[in-house]
């Protein structure tokens, strides 16, 4: 495993829970599927104890060919925290099947959106682009590719008109290193960028991919197309497309300008997803909602800082699972924040929003209070770090929410959380499972902050109790 971090910091991958039992015992899963997926299937599920609703994809293990490239897959989903990415809770493994418990979503793919609508309005359009580049930007720095970009892939989390979309399938995602040239041939014909099927290629391949399905949501087809595959890649390896004046009359010359800019054939002057997000037509056209940006933030930060070191990791679960309804004024909060659209949060984008926002005396302990909320320890505020800090007590003291939480410390399931469950699922076990001093009395002073009863480990009526106080 990794590393002890820092101390205090937790990582939060152990906090997607990885069970061997049986998912019925937590899940009642429904018998129309949702979905089908090349190995397996997507059927709508209610956890037992929260009543919290969720996707199960359901992957049967013979049918998978490469059995490591999934459990990377898993990797890749449990690392990441992005409001337009799919969530990933938990994961089961039987003999026959692995079980990812993900965030449902109900609005259906962009794909048949596109469908049924024909085209979008350019105002449309240009929300959309936001949080797919928003996603591709966020994934990017964390050197993360995703390989497959295209409107399959995402899902309206509901039907409302202004829906957030989410990326839902890493199938074909994979890290790379800065400058690192990929072979792999991964893709779909009319999304994949000219230099994955010359077989020499980067991360840059993703914008190429936004760019088709930028130009698909302004005009309802693809700007490379055949009527058979071998015609579409050949259209795409040649790369030269066209804005055909009956359909793009009416289009904007700033939206021609991005999708040109990221369907550029170089990828070294092609646009990143940095870049496409401060283009002006992105900029103009998808401004952020008006946030209730307040004082009460950077008080909700200092309450944050002085709970105890358990009960922050408590948090940071229970922000985790909170589905998009509870915490809908957070995230626009958030949002508006993130000046830059990466997904995490800077004390400098921090201080000008609240600037922005009118308030004149910013604290001069800003700067201390983020670092204690950056609970991973990553030098900036990722969007599960700043729900955790942000939460309202009223949500997160409910005890089927607290359950739930128990529930991921919890290994073994036995009603205690010893030591060793801890150090596990705080990601603070040592680089050879060797025994480490210091990480081990962090954890111990952690469980006797909350320990009542002295015994060394902490049962459920403790760790209600440390929710319900103060600190
Ligand atoms: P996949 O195996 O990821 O390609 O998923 C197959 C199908 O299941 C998708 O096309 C969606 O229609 C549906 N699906 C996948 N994930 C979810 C989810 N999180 N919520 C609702 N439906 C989903």
């Amino acid at each position: 495993m990794s590393s002890p971090g820092p101390e205090g910091k937790f990582k939060r991958e152990g906090f997607v829970i990885s069970s061997s039992g049986p998912l019925t015992k937590y899940y009642d899963v429904e018998q129309r599927k949702l979905g089908q997926g090349t190995y397996g299937s997507v059927s709508k599920a209610v956890n037992k104890s929260t009543g919290a609703l969720r996707a199960v994809k359901q992957i049967s293990k013979s049918q998978v060919k490469n059995i490591e490239r999934f459990r990377q897959e898993i990797a890749i989903m449990k690392q990441l925290d992005h409001p337009n990415i799919i969530k990933l809770f938990e994961t089961f493994e039987d003999h026959k099947n692995i079980y990812l418990v993900l965030e449902l979503c109900t609005g259906g793919e962009l794909f048949d959106r596109i469908i049924e609508e024909g085209y979008f309005t350019e105002k449309n359009a240009a929300v959309l682009m936001k949080q797919i580049l928003a996603a591709v930007y966020y994934l990017h720095s964390h050197k993360i590719v995703h390989r497959d970009l295209k409107p399959e892939n995402f899902l309206f989390l509901n039907k409302t008109p202004d829906s957030p979309l989410k990326i839902i399938d890493f199938g074909l995602a994979a890290r790379f290193e800065s400058g690192q040239v990929m072979t792999t041939k991964a893709g779909t014909p009319y999304y994949v960028a000219p230099q994955v099927l010359q077989g020499k290629y980067d991360y840059a391949c993703d914008t190429w991919s936004a760019g088709v399905i930028m130009y698909i949501l302004l005009c309802g087809y693809p700007p490379f197309h055949g009527d058979t595959d071998a015609e579409i890649l050949q259209k795409v390896k040649a790369g030269k497309f066209k804005f055909n004046e009956a359909d793009w009359k009416n289009v904007s010359g700033e939206a021609k300008d991005l999708i040109r800019k990221l369907l550029t054939f170089n990828p070294k002057d092609r646009y990143t997803a940095e870049q496409a997000l401060n283009h002006p037509w992105v900029q103009h056209l998808a401004q952020a909602s008006d946030a209730p940006i307040s004082r009460s933030i950077v008080d909700n930060f200092r309450a944050f800082r002085a709970q105890s070191q358990l009960k922050k990791a408590a948090l940071t679960v229970i922000a985790q699972q909170m589905s998009e309804n509870e915490i809908s004024t957070l995230k626009k909060i958030f949002m508006a924040l993130d000046k830059n659209g990466d997904g995490s949060l800077t004390v400098q984008e921090i201080r000008e929003g609240l600037t922005k926002a009118g308030l004149k005396d910013i604290p001069p302990d800003l700067e201390q209070l983020m670092k204690e909320v950056d609970s991973d320890g990553s030098g900036v505020i990722d969007y599960t770090e700043f729900l955790a800090a942000t939460l309202d007590k009223k949500l997160y003291i409910q005890e089927d929410v607290c359950w739930a939480a128990f529930r991921v410390f919890d290994i073994d399931g036995n009603g205690k959380i010893t030591a060793e469950e801890l150090q596990h699922v705080l990601g603070m076990d040592s680089v050879k499972g060797a025994f480490d001093n210091t990480a081990i009395a962090n954890i111990r002073d952690m469980i006797r902050e909350v320990d009542r009863d002295g015994d060394g480990e902490i049962d459920f009526d403790e760790f209600m109790k440390m929710m319900r106080d103060r600190k």
